[in-house]
């Protein structure tokens, strides 16, 4: 893949909503939280609905169904079509009916959502070792999981039997805090049989496929909370992308983010979807974008000189809009890391904006 390094997120003249056919959103930090919509989330999505941009929902758990998703969704007050769903246990009944002979038995670990997923590619999910599965996929599987579930996986994989994991985010977000997902489940499985899964969800490439299979996108924007699973899926799908604040990225992870975890556009919440993106402008030595002008200090100088201007500093200096200072702060940082990770310290200017 030849992608040029992003140093700045970019400006756009149109409300994002117009400019991309279709939104491909995470769920969890950026829809909703802890089961609960998150603040603009609803109306923002119905505006941008309204103005004829097409809405899916793409989410790594591989535990529901988009049934039940979509339901969910419609619940909290944004009319959702199963079909507008895509889940990374689809994606793995893909990768799998790819591999398997047509109707092949696959030994499930995990959920509802994934069983309803092999079904739909017509594989027969079975519960055991001693089915003569094909293959092996494992998916989130939730609180009721038995440890027994790991044990027949071990089985069939050590007898040659392909492995498959809808995803392996390590955790999973609930609402009496961090959970193990299906990634620390993965690892169980890694460590007893020292085999490797193949995986199908964000941010690798069977997902973004799949996606797109589904929607028809023709012009997408994936928007997530997560830099190594949304925005890093979006890298490997060359589309664009936008970073909302609502979930697990803060504005310092943002601005180490190496090439592949820097998203197109960064704002605050889905309000961004209606809005254009304002330029972030070379100013100086620094980056300009609103009221505020970002520098990275010191960069370039010999350590010795650089320590007395404090080398290894990000420097903000104006008023404005936060957002705007993050923007300006994030072109001062990617390019000084160019490919590389931002070492600078941006922690008190992240702070004078309140981020
Ligand atoms: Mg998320």
């Amino acid at each position: 893949m030849s992608q040029t390094v992003r140093t700045r997120p970019e400006g756009s003249g149109q409300a994002l909503s117009e400019a991309y056919d279709t939104a491909l959103l995470d769920l969890d930090g950026v829809v909703y939280a802890g089961g609960n919509a998150i603040a603009y989330a609803v109306k923002s999505l119905a505006t941008a609905r309204s103005g004829g941009m097409h809405l899916a929902y793409v989410t790594n758990n591989a535990l529901r169904t988009p049934d039940v998703v979509a339901e969910h969704l419609t619940e909290l007050g944004i009319p959702t079509e199963a079909s507008d769903v895509i889940t990374s246990a689809q994606a793995a009944a893909r990768l799998i009916s790819e591999q398997v002979p047509a109707g092949a038995r696959v030994l499930v670990v995990g959920g509802e959502g994934l069983r309803v997923a092999l079904r739909e590619r017509g594989l027969e999910p079975v519960e055991s070792a001693d089915d003569d599965p094909a293959a092996v996929v494992q998916g989130f599987g939730g609180a009721d999981l038995a440890w027994g579930r790991f044990a027949e996986a071990c089985y069939a994989i050590a007898r040659g039997v392909p492995w498959f994991a809808s995803n392996t985010d390590l955790t999973i977000p609930s609402a009496r805090g961090i959970a193990p997902g299906n990634g620390a489940a993965v690892e169980v499985v890694r460590i007893a049989t020292g085999a490797e899964p193949q995986v199908a969800g964000k941010p690798l490439p069977p997902m973004h496929r799949e996606t797109i299979l589904r929607t028809g996108a023709r012009r997408p924007l994936v928007v997530g909370d997560r830099l190594d699973t949304d925005i890093e899926g979006a890298f490997n799908g060359e589309v664009d992308s936008l970073l909302v604040l609502t979930g697990v990225t803060d504005g310092a992870q943002l601005l180490a983010a190496p090439p592949q975890h820097r998203p197109t556009y960064v704002d605050a919440d889905l309000r961004g979807l209606l809005t254009g993106q304002p330029e972030v402008v070379e100013a100086g030595d620094g980056f300009r974008c609103g009221g505020w002008t970002a520098t990275a200090d010191g960069v370039g100088l010999p350590p010795a000189r650089a320590k007395s201007r404090a080398w290894g500093r990000l420097e903000l200096e104006g008023d404005g809009e936060a957002l705007d200072g993050l923007r300006a702060l994030c072109a001062a940082a990617w390019t000084a890391a160019g490919e590389g990770t931002c070492q600078l310290d941006g922690g008190k200017a992240l702070a004078r904006l309140g981020l």
